[in-house]
Order: structure tokens, then C-alpha cells, then sequence
């Protein structure tokens, strides 16, 4: 298939029809998949990254007819939710052709969402385009509103360029979530201020509890913060009212009576949610990870470019999903000082 041709084009031959769903051996469906198209990123933030990262022969890629490939073969199984992340997944060269071929599926139905994670440093460049493509929410990363700290953090970044990004996606009209990385001892005075700032643009907060994946500078327990404590701090400024909103996601959310807005919390640390996981993350190089804090593997770069035809591909996709670990065994403590997996968040990306 061409993704490169014009939109219209590239709709009408290829939404095959759907096979049986995917399900994993704890009865969990599999609807949502992220696939991280890069490993590299214009930023080297200081939990996902060292300064120093050896990152991929851009050879060892799938290519973006591969990931499409790739992408629609899971949409056919029963994928619902498509996330593309990294890395940084805007400074792959023509990715916007990625979004562009993937929209067929949100054409036809067989897709609910398509969307993006990101660091929102190229958003005011794409997201015009992302909107055109049929996405319609975003995450942008962003864990400080204070520049200087933002530059401490992403040792690369520049926080009046993810501003921009910012405005230019809510003008696009996508709905956007911010992400935040509880940092002990860096943004944890912030918190309440970026409630209202994010609330105050009509965009939820989400915090994230960081987590053991690769070696990086610093010491993990130095940088880990429990989202209890976060929660509890952020109770005393704001009263928060228990919600049942999801988004297919990890996050559980609560409302703010003040602003109106929702904060979510992931928490793979203090609040294992792996008995719900519907998901499963594709690398750049098509590894499939069944799940995000395990090692376990499946190579499905080989019977994608084995074969022409799908079936291949298919039954090695089917093979690792009677793999799929009932969770993963995060821990951070003063007695583990070894990443709990040894790849980087921006390998299987967020
Ligand atoms: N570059 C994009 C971005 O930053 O949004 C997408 C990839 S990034 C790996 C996805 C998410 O993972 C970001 O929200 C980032 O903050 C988060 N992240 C990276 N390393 C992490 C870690 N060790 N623990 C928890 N979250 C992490
Ligand atoms: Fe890049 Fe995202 Fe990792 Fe930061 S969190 S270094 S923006 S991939």
C-alpha cells in the first residue's frame, strides 16, 4: 500500500475485514496498542534519558509503509485505540504521512482513536495537520511551567517552544491532556499552580509515578515520588470529588470543585493497575512488548518482511498475546539500584 498518495486514495482498498479479537490468557481483550515510531527525541529529560544515549541505526526502522502495515494488521485484530509515541514521534522526517495513511481507519469505523504523545516541541508545526488526520486528543508532556527548571529537566528543551505547541493545538480545536512526571524535590512545589494553569486552559493534569526503565544518570529513588502523597497534598489546597472517568487508559481520576477539572493519577508503583491492561507497545524496530515492565519480547519485524501477505505476521502476533504476563513487578527502593527492565521509556514509549 501507498501512503504516500493522497488521502482519498488511500482509503478505499484497506480496511480488511476484522478477525477475531485479541485476548490475552487472563481474558484480557487487547484494544489498544502504542507504537513508538522513533527512538530519538529533541529533548533528553532526566527520568527517560541519559545524556549520552546510543540510540538506533536508523536501518534497523521499520519504515512508515512498514508501521502502517503493522498498525493495520492490530486494527483488524481488534485494535480500537492507536497511540503513536517514541522518542519524540513529530521529529520523525514525514510522519505526518503515518497520520495521514492511519485516518483510513477512523474513515471506516474500524478505529475509535487515533492519537499522540508528545513533548510538544514540534506541535505548533503539526497540529493543524494532526487535526486533519482525525485526531482529536493529544498528551503533551510537560512536568514544570517554570523555564528554567524546564531546562534542567529536558537538559535540551525550551518551554516557550511547547507553549506555542500548546496554543497551536487547542486552536487546531484538539483536546488536550497534560502529563507530568512527580519529580521529589523538582516540580513538587508546583503542583497546585499547574492544576490551575492546565484547568484554567480547559486541559486535564495527569501525574505519573516514575518508573525503573534504563539506565539514567541519576538515582531512581532520588527522583521517585509516591502519587498518595501527591494526592494527599493536593487535598489540602483543592477539594476533589471521586470520578468514574476513563479514558481506556492507566489514569484514575478525580475532579477539582474549583476549576471543574480533572486530575488523573497513574500509579504503577503505589496502585498496580495491570488487571485491567488492554494494551501492548510496538518499538520502532517492530518489537512487541506485552507488557510495558517485562523482557519478554516478540520480533515482528521478520515475518512482516518475510511475507507480502499478513498471515505470517498474524500468527506471530496471536503467539505473543497467549504470552502476556498477568503485570509487571516495578520497585523502587534503596535496595534495587538495577533499572527493573534495562530499555528506556523512549523505546516503548508512553
Ligand atoms: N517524547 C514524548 C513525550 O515526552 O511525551 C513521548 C514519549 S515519552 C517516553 C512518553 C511519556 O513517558 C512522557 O510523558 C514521559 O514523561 C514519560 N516517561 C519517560 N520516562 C519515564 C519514566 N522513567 N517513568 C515514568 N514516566 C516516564
Ligand atoms: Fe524525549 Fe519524551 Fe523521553 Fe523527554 S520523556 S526525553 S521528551 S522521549
Amino acid at each position: 500500500m501507498n501512503i504516500h498518495a493522497p488521502k482519498p486514495a488511500t482509503l478505499k482498498p484497506a480496511t480488511p475485514k476484522q478477525a477475531s479479537p485479541l485476548i490475552d490468557p487472563f481474558g484480557r481483550a487487547i484494544t489498544y496498542v502504542r507504537v513508538s515510531v522513533t527512538d530519538r527525541c529533541d529533548f533528553r529529560c532526566v527520568y527517560c534519558m541519559s545524556e549520552d544515549m546510543n540510540f538506533l541505526p536508523k536501518g534497523d526502522l521499520l519504515t512508515l509503509e512498514e508501521l502502517d502495515r503493522l498498525c493495520s494488521a492490530f486494527v483488524v485484530r481488534g485494535t480500537r485505540k492507536l497511540r503513536i509515541t517514541g522518542g519524540e514521534p513529530l521529529v520523525r522526517r514525514d510522519i505526518m504521512k503515518l497520520f495521514q495513511g492511519l485516518s483510513r481507519h477512523l474513515d471506516s469505523g474500524a478505529l475509535e482513536e487515533l492519537t499522540v504523545t508528545t513533548n510538544g516541541s514540534q506541535l505548533a508545526r503539526f497540529a493543524k495537520e494532526l487535526a486533519a488526520c482525525g485526531v482529536k486528543r493529544i498528551n503533551v508532556s510537560l512536568d514544570t511551567l517554570d523555564e528554567a527548571k524546564f531546562r534542567a529537566v529536558t537538559r535540551w528543551g525550551d518551554l516557550s517552544k511547547v507553549m506555542a505547541g500548546l496554543d497551536a493545538a487547542q486552536a487546531a480545536g484538539l483536546d488536550v491532556k497534560i502529563n507530568a512526571v512527580a519529580l521529589a524535590g523538582v516540580n513538587e512545589d508546583e503542583f497546585p499552580s499547574m492544576v490551575r494553569w492546565a484547568h484554567g486552559r480547559g486541559m486535564d493534569l495527569t501525574f505519573i509515578e516514575v518508573m525503573p526503565l534504563g539506565d539514567i544518570d541519576a538515582a531512581r529513588v532520588d527522583q521517585y515520588l509516591p502519587l498518595n502523597r501527591v494526592q494527599a497534598q493536593l487535598a489540602e489546597v483543592f477539594s476533589l470529588e471521586g470520578s468514574d472517568y476513563q479514558t481506556g487508559g492507566p489514569a484514575r481520576y478525580v475532579r477539582v470543585k474549583e476549576t471543574g477539572g480533572r486530575i488523573g493519577f497513574i500509579t504503577p508503583l503505589t496502585h498496580n493497575f495491570c488487571e485491567s491492561c488492554n494494551r501492548v507497545r510496538v518499538t520502532c524496530t517492530g518489537t512487541l512488548y506485552m507488557c510495558l515492565g517485562q523482557e519478554d519480547a516478540a520480533d515482528l519485524r521478520t515475518p512482516l518482511r518475510a511475507s507480502e501477505s499478513d498471515d505470517l505476521l498474524n500468527a506471530e502476533i496471536e503467539r505473543a498475546i497467549l504470552r502476556k504476563p498477568k503485570g509487571h513487578d516495578f520497585i523502587i527502593d534503596r535496595t534495587s539500584s538495577t533499572p527493573a527492565v534495562g530499555r528506556h521509556m523512549s523505546v516503548t514509549g508512553g
